[in-house]
This record gives C-alpha cells, structure tokens and sequence, in this order.
C-alpha cells in the first residue's frame, strides 16, 4: 500500500510513532526514525525495520525544539531517502503542574515540540511534496484537544492549536494533491502517558469514560494512520480522526 513512498515519523523511538513507524515499513514504506533514546536500541530497532520488511530504514536524531532541529531532519529524510511523501508530526511532550506554578521553560518547550515543530515541519516537507504532486500530513492530536484535562493547559493548548493548524494546512495545499489530517488517540500506555497507567484507579476511570470500555493499544492506531497516509483517504482532508473508544463521544 505505501510501497515506493519514503515517510518520516518525528518521535519515532518510542510509543505511538514507533507503533506508526513499523505499520508504515509493514505496508512497503521507507521509514526515517527520529526521537531520543539509547543509541544502540535505536540502531537494533532501525535494523529489525529494514530487515522485517524488506525497506529503507533511516535515523536522523534532530531535537525538534529549534525550527533549525526540524529543518536538519527534513533535509536529511530528502538526502537519505529520497524523498518524503508521509510527514507523522507525532513527537510530543507533557508535563502537568498548578498553573500558578507552571514553569514557564515547560511552557515553552511544550509548545515548541507540540505545536511549533508540526508548522516548522510542515514548511520544510511542502516542497517535497509538490514536487511529485502527492503527498500526505498527519498530526497527533489528542482527547486534550476538545477537553480541558486537570493541570495540562500548556499541553491542551498546543494540542488544540494542532486541530486548527490541520484545517489550516488543508485549505492551503489539498489542491495541490497534500492532504492534511489529524488523529486523536484515546489514552495508550506509553512513555507519555506513565504517570496516568502507574495510577491504575485513574486509568481505570479513563477506560470507564470511554464507550467500548477499555484504554487503547497501540494497535488500535494502526487502521486510522495507514488509511490517512495511503490513497484509500484521497478525498479526506482537514479532519480530526479521533481513535478514543468513544471517550469523546461521551
Ligand atoms: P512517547 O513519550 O512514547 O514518545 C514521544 C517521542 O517523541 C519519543 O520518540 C521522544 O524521543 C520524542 N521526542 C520528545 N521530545 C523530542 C524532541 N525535542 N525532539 C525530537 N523528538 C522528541 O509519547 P507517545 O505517547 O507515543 O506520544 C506520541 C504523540 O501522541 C504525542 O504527540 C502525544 O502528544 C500524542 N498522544 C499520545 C497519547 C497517549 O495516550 N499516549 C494520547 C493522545 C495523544
């Protein structure tokens, strides 16, 4: 299905872009990687990818936080690969605090790898894109995007904007064959989400909130993502595909 297709996955060491990441290389793409972590796990992941499936499987360690940062990963997905015809803006950070008391360097670098980074990432893919007359943009989302959670402002903000800056993206380039789309997930146990998985009376409530009654897997990722970067989404644009089990439908 993504055969001949070179996509980049921004945070794609762990979690929800390394579950992206594998999807992709099992449909035919060619996977850049990019994220922190240790460098030979990164490296065994990268390996297992192209071994696996058969693709070419790059690792740019760019920091997101600079437009330069995203910039150097772009460029290095164009020189290593080819080309980029899938942009995953999925890196993402969290920290929750008092308002009062939010620092305001969490503040900054919330926005920076939640928000900025997807219109950094955004601007640099574009021509690429118009080069070969195709191309597809999908932004993480999140519930935080519609709902307002306990001590997460700076994070609903930047995810709030992700869904608007979706629209936005739509309506500049879906003429030109670049569709943009955005995936809201429910809440799924990874790095991001410890502290709520490590607390098993609140995620229990956060499975109760939901209409099929459990939190998601990162499996449960896998139909939405392939569907918004492959041909099958070709007259779907500017929408927010939330894959929530009905938490916001509640
Ligand atoms: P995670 O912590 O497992 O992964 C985050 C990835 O981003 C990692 O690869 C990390 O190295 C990378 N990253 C962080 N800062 C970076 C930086 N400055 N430069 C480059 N890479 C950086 O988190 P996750 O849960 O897989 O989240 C992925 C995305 O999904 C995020 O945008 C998150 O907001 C969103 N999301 C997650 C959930 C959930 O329940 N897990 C729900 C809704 C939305």
């Amino acid at each position: 299905m993504l055969r001949d297709h070179v996509a980049l996955i921004t945070g794609s060491t762990s979690g929800i872009g390394l579950g992206v990441a594998h999807r992709f290389a099992a449909a035919g793409a060619d996977v850049m990687l990019n994220g922190f972590g240790d460098p030979g796990e990164i490296e065994r992941i990268r390996g297992e990818l192209a071994q696996t499936h058969g693709v070419r499987a790059g690792y740019c360690g760019a920091d997101l936080a600079t437009a330069e940062g995203v910039r150097e990963l772009v460029a290095a997905t164009r020189s290593e690969l080819g080309g980029l015809d899938v942009l995953v803006n999925n890196a993402g950070i969290q920290h929750t605090a008092r308002l009062e008391a939010f620092p305001d360097a969490k503040w900054d670098a919330i926005v920076a790898i939640n928000q900025s980074a997807v219109f950094h990432g955004i601007k640099a893919a574009i021509p690429s894109m118009y080069e070969r007359g195709w191309g597809r943009i999908i932004n993480l989302a999140s519930l935080q995007s519609l709902r307002a959670f306990p001590d997460s402002l700076p994070y609903g903000s930047a995810k709030g904007g992700v869904v608007q800056m979706t629209r936005a993206m739509a309506e500049a380039w879906s003429r030109d064959g670049i569709n943009c789309n955005a995936i809201g997930p429910g809440f799924v146990e990874t790095e991001l989400t410890a502290a709520v998985f490590a607390d098993t009376e609140l995620a229990g409530r956060m499975a109760a909130q939901t209409a099929i009654g459990r939190n998601g897997a990162l499996r449960d990722l896998d139909g939405a993502t392939l569907f918004l970067a492959s041909p099958a989404s070709d007259y779907v644009t500017g929408q927010t595909l939330f894959v929530d089990g009905g938490f916001t439908a509640r």
